[in-house]
């Protein structure tokens, strides 16, 4: 019986595949149609080395091909990634401002319309910000642009800023998933829902992880009334002569819905030991929007729906550049 030896050695095996490793571990994603590829220049027209779109035959060609599958989703990613791609190295243009990459360059790249483009770029926005309208799985473009038209006329800012069913539903969140809650780090929950006898249902009670503090939750699903302030202040109390040893210090927070109350806020300036967070959900998970958005938040509320839109990408498209505009 003969047998067979390998054709080549263990070394020269070892060796094509520590080669195809090292081709695995360089190989980078297109950042425009996101397919591995180890030509400088992508199929679809994305320069390696420029980071740049610079081949338009090539682009015009793959978007073309791109548009054929009839797959809408893949197409509007691929213009909101050429777009951004192009932005990242010309910079940004907003209406009105000379220099950077504008829209009407990308259309033109992709020999296609400027009203077609826009309104792309626009639902692309649309589907990474707000993924709960599902806006992805309407079955063609011109339906899922309708939607977020709708959408955008509904007034789409408190939509971003999500609210739990039920006062509930937040305190369960805040006892299920303290860890993760911005909360968690500092406080740990010593009591929830505490009936005080005298004063009232305390929703949560925590105490400092290293430090003589405590601190009394008041939650409200929605915009807290300011009568809020007075509850807390008497829970503040209660714990202060039943709970706190001598130095202990007791603090409050109001964890509430947007927007925030105006006349809370008077409240508050002149209680320095209490403080109001304004929360919302982001896929599914609970955060606080921060202090100095807050107010800016409030002042885009002013603004005509359309022009609100438009500023809060405009302010998007600013953290993404990290740029002042
Ligand atoms: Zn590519």
């Amino acid at each position: 019986m003969i047998i067979q030896r390998p054709h080549f050695s263990t070394e020269r095996w070892g060796f094509l595949f520590m080669w195809r490793r090292r081709v695995d571990k360089d190989m980078e994603k297109c950042p425009v149609c996101n397919s591995p590829t180890l030509t400088t220049v992508c199929e679809c027209g994305y320069d390696f080395k420029e980071k740049e779109v610079v081949g338009k035959n090539k682009v015009i060609e793959f978007y073309k091909s791109v548009k054929t599958t009839k797959d809408w989703l893949k197409q509007v990613k691929l213009v909101k990634n050429i777009h951004q791609v192009q932005q990242k190295k010309h910079g940004v243009s907003y209406s009105g401002k000379s220099g950077g990459w504008k829209l009407e360059k990308t259309a033109k790249l992709l020999s296609e319309q400027i009203s077609i483009i826009s309104d792309i770029i626009d639902l692309a926005d649309a589907i990474d910000l707000y993924p709960d309208l599902k806006l992805s799985q309407c079955k063609n473009r011109s339906h899922a642009l309708r939607r977020w038209k709708e959408f955008k006329a509904a007034g789409i800012l408190y939509l971003f800023y999500k609210k739990f069913d039920s006062e509930k539903d937040l305190q369960e969140y805040l006892e299920t998933q303290w860890d993760d809650t911005p909360l968690g780090e500092k406080w740990v929950i010593k009591e929830s829902l505490l009936n005080t006898g005298d004063v009232g249902q305390i929703d949560i009670l925590a105490h400092h992880r290293d430090e003589d503090r405590w601190l009394i939750i008041e939650l409200k699903k929605d915009t807290s009334p300011d009568k809020t302030v007075g509850q807390l202040q008497r829970y503040m109390g209660w714990v202060k002569e039943n709970l706190a040893e001598k130095d202990e210090k007791i603090e409050g927070i109001i964890i509430s819905g947007f927007p925030p109350d105006k006349n809370v806020k008077y409240a508050l300036s002149i209680n320095p030991d209490i403080e109001q967070k304004i929360y919302y959900l982001k896929n599914g998970a609970m955060k606080f929007i921060k202090e100095q958005f807050l107010e800016g938040l409030l002042d885009i509320m002013k603004l005509p729906l359309g022009q609100q839109m438009e500023r809060l990408k405009e302010i998007r498209l600013r953290k993404e550049n990290n740029k002042c505009v």
